[in-house]
């Protein structure tokens, strides 16, 4: 297997120096050379396979022997640990839970894959390889559950002392064995600055071996598309049906989890339509339905994870629709994603309604993020005929991650899951520094 950049398509790395470096030099993203088309008697039989056999055999097609077949399940094994169960609200409209993870969020598989994968490749490395991340709550979580008892690496989190919430600080802050957690009194930026920092000090490079478990990783984006086809398969199963027409509609920040559902569909996937849901930052709707891409400053919002100002996926897509046969490149870029991808975007205020309505109309309850895709979906419904096409929502994270809000608008308690619950007694181990580089570097030089 072979990855190339969003921004030199003659450049290839293999998969090893694409998943421990993250990013090019060339600073655009790296993507598989070759998108395998999976068979349809695969896709049509997916009821014979269980959600792990899916990612095996996606994965076997993708990695084209980059990792021998028996280890390779193992990995797939130890990363794809928990369900992504299909919930309907209506006959036409479902939502994809996918918050069954330790860290409650969708990111929860990136993450374990990511670490699962990282730590297959760094066999065979004597020195241990220390990944730094900052973080400002949530993905920190999901990479600390990630690789947590990952061999041969150690995970250091920096975050901003007090600006995260108690359970999310729970959930950095108690693991320990291989993840330590430093509490920065000061702020996210503050924590991401003292990380690029140390990537560039040569001291520390000498000294260790850092690595980076960043969210444009194209380990977290695979795994990703296993549970389009895993949706897909609890459809046919529900509906009897060996070719169910779906629409997935994607409540979308940085736009990885639409992009990895675009390739799905390239392996084969039948999918009708995908629907980028967004709330206020609206800078793909805005270019699906204009032609322009227009990033500027986020806006702060309820569906906070999605509160994205430059799509950091968004030159993937673009590569993936690009059509270099024809000469006004720009123009079929656009018409190619306008041909596949829907955007929709919806205010705070819409949102609270949305979660008001899933709860009396279905008894369901919907995150915010999820309720931007329930919008974007009767949106899509009301535009285009669809009685026979089953609508799902991926429903990215659970609820009582955003408790307060959840209760101020619903009038009642959201239920936390023992998992989350159970955190709240444990005991938090975080060391104190502030916010200069030369604290941070001697913490590293003298405790690891
Ligand atoms: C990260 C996140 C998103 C946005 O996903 P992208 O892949 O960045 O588009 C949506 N919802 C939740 C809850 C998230 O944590």
């Amino acid at each position: 297997m072979r990855l190339y950049s969003t921004n030199n398509r003659n450049h290839f790395v293999s998969l090893k120096e694409a998943v421990f470096k993250g990013l090019p030099e060339d600073k655009g993203l790296y993507m598989p050379e070759k998108v395998p088309v999976l068979s349809k008697a695969f896709i049509q039989n997916l009821r014979q396979y269980s959600f792990p056999e899916i990612g095996f055999e996606i994965s076997k097609n993708l990695f084209e022997g980059a990792i021998p077949l028996p280890d390779l399940q193992e990995i797939i094994e130890n990363a794809i640990t928990f369900p992504a169960p299909l919930v309907a609200l209506d006959e036409q409209k479902f939502m994809l839970e996918l918050f069954h993870g330790p860290s409650l969020a969708f990111k929860d598989f990136g993450a374990r894959f990511m670490a699962q994968l990282m730590g297959y490749l760094n066999q065979g490395e004597d020195k241990e390889l220390v990944i730094l991340v900052a973080t400002s709550g949530d993905t920190g979580g999901a990479v600390a559950a990630g690789f947590y008892q990952t061999p041969g690496i150690r995970v250091v989190i920096l975050y901003p002392s007090g600006k995260v919430s108690p359970l999310q600080e729970k959930q950095l802050t108690t693991l320990g064995d291989n993840i330590t957690a430093i509490e920065i009194a000061g702020t996210f930026d503050d924590c991401q600055d003292l990380v690029k920092k140390a990537f560039l000090d040569e001291t520390i490079n000498t000294r260790f071996r850092l690595g980076s478990a960043n969210s444009i990783n194209i380990a977290r984006l695979i795994p990703q598309s296993f549970y389009y086809f895993e949706a897909y398969r609890q459809v046919q199963a529900l509906k009897n049906e060996t070719d169910p027409q779906v629409v997935f509609s994607v409540p979308s920040g940085n736009f990885g989890n639409l992009t990895a559902g675009i390739l799905a569909h390239k392996m084969g996937l039948t999918v009708e339509h995908f629907v980028a849901a967004t709330n206020a930052n609206d800078i793909v709707p805005k270019y699906i339905e204009t032609g322009n891409y227009s990033p500027r400053p986020s806006v702060r919002t309820l569906s906070n994870a999605m509160d994205v100002g430059n799509p950091s996926n968004f030159s993937r897509l673009l590569d993936i629709f690009a059509e270099s046969a024809i000469s006004s490149e720009e123009r079929s870029t656009w018409n190619n994603m306008r041909g596949k991808i829907s955007g929709y975007a919806f205010n705070d205020e819409k949102t609270k309604q949305a979660i008001i309505e899933i709860f009396r109309s279905y008894n369901y309850i919907a995150d915010p993020h999820a309720a931007v895709g329930y919008l974007a979906l009767l949106e899509y419904f009301e535009k285009h005929s669809s009685e026979n096409t089953t609508g799902i929502i991926l429903e990215t994270a659970h609820p009582s991650k955003f408790k307060e809000d959840m209760d101020e608008i619903l009038g009642q308690e959201v239920p936390v899951p023992e998992r989350l619950a159970v955190l709240a007694h444990r005991k938090k181990e975080a060391t104190l520094l502030n916010n200069t580089y030369s604290a941070f570097k001697s913490w590293l030089i003298e405790t690891l």
